[in-house]
């Protein structure tokens, strides 16, 4: 598998784990505030031997006691799927992140048990999911498809939205909360403009309108938090 980055210890990727963390180049999606303009854009990247990395973690075990597998969107490569495999056969933890758009893989990677947690983004109410993904059109069925497959429980997971200024507001949050309803959990994050963003000039949520937001998703999760505020 193509690997564009690799952070050998983490102590926040995968919240209560020590991970490393692999990241996956390309995107479909190009959120304005994303803060990973090279991987997204194919940009500036130099390509990391997945022998290598696995040589890594193999030696590590003990240490860290799981693996996250970031982006871009690794859920664009099939084979991520015996990426996961060689991992999981090491008996670490896998993390995923993913905006939900490829359902099939998701799908098969809970039902087969390869991923121990999912981080789903949530760009927004599905109104407003085209403008906040940065796409004139989005396949709303398939990540309604992932969303509802998380529900499930069959994995431990996260629902995660980073709040934006342009993007997010009382009605929006208001949507998605219905839309999310019965979830385990979501994150509110904090979005911070440092300077590296797809687009320039977009404003971060202040905390106690953030707070407000959390007390509208209180009553569509069991558990609602801010991150990075
Ligand atoms: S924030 Fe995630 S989904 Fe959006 S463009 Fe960046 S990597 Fe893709």
């Amino acid at each position: 598998m193509k690997i564009y980055g690799f952070e050998k210890l983490s102590m926040v990727d995968f919240p209560g784990h020590l991970c490393c963390t692999i990241f996956t180049g390309g995107c479909n999606f190009r959120c304005p505030f994303c803060q990973n303009k090279d991987l997204v854009n194919m940009t500036n990247l130099h390509e990391i031997n997945e022998e290598d990395v696995l040589d890594y973690i193999n030696k590590r075990i003990g240490i860290i006691d799981s693996v996250c597998i970031s982006g871009g969107e690794p859920t664009l490569y099939e084979d991520l799927i015996e990426f996961i495999k060689k991992v999981k056969a090491t008996g670490l933890l896998v993390k995923l992140d993913t905006n939900g758009s490829n359902f099939e893989m998701l799908d098969l990677f809970v039902r087969k048990h390869l991923v121990d947690y999912v981080a789903m983004d949530i760009k927004n109410s599905k109104t407003a999911y085209p403008k906040t993904a940065g796409r004139d059109v989005i396949k709303l069925d398939d990540i309604n498809k992932s969303v509802e497959l998380l529900k499930l429980g069959l994995v431990d997971y996260e629902f995660r939205t980073t709040l934006v200024k342009n993007f997010h507001n009382e009605t929006t949050i208001t949507e998605m909360g219905r839309w999310l309803d019965g979830a385990k959990r979501i994150f509110l994050q904090h979005f911070v403009d440092n300077g590296t963003c797809l687009q320039k000039g977009l404003d971060e949520i202040k905390k106690q309108d953030a707070e407000r937001f959390l007390g509208i998703l209180k009553n569509h999760a069991d558990q609602v938090e801010l991150r990075g505020y």
